[in-house]
């Protein structure tokens, strides 16, 4: 539905986000059914759009949006979580496959270009996490958020696992 989707890169939106992240916990506290989430964050975009306007910096973030879609599988879900930061919903997935993913998926938005007047290139830091126990269920994007935070930490374009 339209309430679902962000304008701008046609993805699902945070919303989205919300209603199928309760929906796999439900699933992971009935069934155990383990799921992973990449929290994806361009680096430095501020400068992208400092350096060649908005209207560019609007053109990579559709280009990275089609980039993470064309990479996962089609069961998986890609959401704009907001600004230059991005949600995969992996089912059924545990942590070697979400990091397999993921560092496809950071691989995939290096090789992009996007041309102006110059060839642009953009990187990406990626958080991953993936199910443990019903008890720290509701804090997966938590700890995704936290690896993110130190794959900046650690320089950027990188992906950092919490399992
Ligand atoms: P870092 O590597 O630490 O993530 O640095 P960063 O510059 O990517 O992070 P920061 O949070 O400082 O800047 C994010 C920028 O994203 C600032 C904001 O203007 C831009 N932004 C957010 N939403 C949009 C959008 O819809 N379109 C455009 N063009 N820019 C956006
Ligand atoms: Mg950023
Ligand atoms: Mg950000």
């Amino acid at each position: 539905a339209e309430a679902h989707r962000d304008p701008l890169t046609g993805i699902n939106n945070r919303a989205a986000f919300d209603e199928a992240l309760s929906r796999e916990i439900c699933s992971f506290k009935r069934h155990l059914t383990s799921f992973s989430l990449l929290v994806i964050d361009i680096d430095h975009f501020k400068k992208i759009n400092d350096t060649y306007g908005h209207i560019v910096g609007d053109t990579v973030l559709r280009s990275v949006a089609q980039g993470i879609r064309n990479t996962v599988r089609r069961s998986d879900e890609v959401f704009r979580y907001g600004g230059e930061e991005f949600v995969v919903l992996l089912s059924n997935t545990e942590i070697d496959g979400a990091k397999f993913i993921a560092e496809r998926i950071r691989k995939e938005i290096k090789k992009l270009t996007f041309s102006v007047n110059e060839n642009i290139k953009v990187t990406a830091s990626i958080g991953v996490s993936s199910t443990n126990t019903i008890r720290d269920v509701t804090d997966t994007l938590f700890h995704a958020d936290k690896a993110l935070y130190q794959a900046k930490e650690e320089g950027r374009d990188k992906v950092v696992i919490r399992p």
